[in-house]
């Protein structure tokens, strides 16, 4: 009886195993293009062709820093970052695709996000020296309403693919807010003032931290974060994000 267990057992291993390998052979063959149906994919979501079309935004002049473009530069005058790197304005496709993963729970979203952030992040020929990723979070609560963390489930997509290491729980929100959507910025400051914890866990944070988001607005909560993070001795931090609001 026992050797029959374990025949099944090893049965059911092989089964899953080719299963998965399966899926994994048929990932490309069986989806399309997002944009434009095509089978020519780049990633599981996206072609060439269209990604070539993406309203990525040019850094050929700004020397892998957004904010070396003066309009983008006065959007963030009081700024506790270095360097900022989004994809793309918050217009289509990104605007939609953005909306998709937060309200439709569209995950595979989240690593065609990690994957451009990483083309991004390679084309601009970026170092991982003791560089490490944290992403924005959100509070227990809301986490536990929603289901999930948008920029922990891209942060996780970006460091699977640029082998940066990830500080997945360096950073926890303490308090909660509602939505900030129609607040003021001086309202939002104060809601934020103590919404953040640094993990005591760590004992030497990493000279250089990218903090990953989906959008950046007004920067006011990737400020209220940057600020405690100069605390700790962090001295330079890039703010990569999907998307860029503009005014
Ligand atoms: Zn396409």
């Amino acid at each position: 009886m026992e050797l029959d267990n374990k025949f099944g057992e090893r049965f059911l291993v092989t089964l899953s195993k080719n299963i998965a390998k399966f899926l994994k052979t048929t990932q490309y063959s069986l989806s399309e293009c997002e944009l434009c149906k095509s089978h020519h994919l780049i990633h599981p979501l996206l072609c060439r062709h269209c990604y070539e079309d993406l309203p990525l935004f040019s850094y050929q002049h700004l020397h892998k820093n957004l904010l070396n473009w003066p309009a983008i530069d006065k959007l963030f005058p009081h700024r506790a970052f270095e360097q900022l790197l989004c994809l793309s304005p918050y217009v289509t496709p990104f605007d939609h695709w953005l909306k998709q993963l937060k309200y439709q729970q569209r995950f595979e979203l989240a690593d065609l996000f990690g994957f451009l952030l990483a083309q991004l992040w390679r084309n601009q020929k970026l170092g991982n020296d003791d560089s490490a990723l944290l992403s924005v979070p959100i509070h227990i609560k809301k986490w536990q309403q929603r289901g999930f963390n948008q920029a922990h489930l891209i942060a996780k997509a970006f460091a699977k693919r640029s082998h940066l290491p990830y500080l997945d729980h360096a950073i926890i929100r303490s308090s909660y807010c509602e939505s900030q959507v129609g607040q003021s910025g001086k309202q939002r400051r104060k809601n934020l003032k103590n919404a953040f914890q640094l993990s005591k866990t760590i004992n030497k944070w990493p000279s250089h931290i990218i903090l990953v988001d989906d959008v950046i607005t007004t920067g006011t909560t990737t400020n209220t974060i940057c600020k405690l993070l100069k605390k700790k001795g962090v001295k330079h931090i890039t703010v990569l994000t999907v998307a860029l609001t503009l005014p």
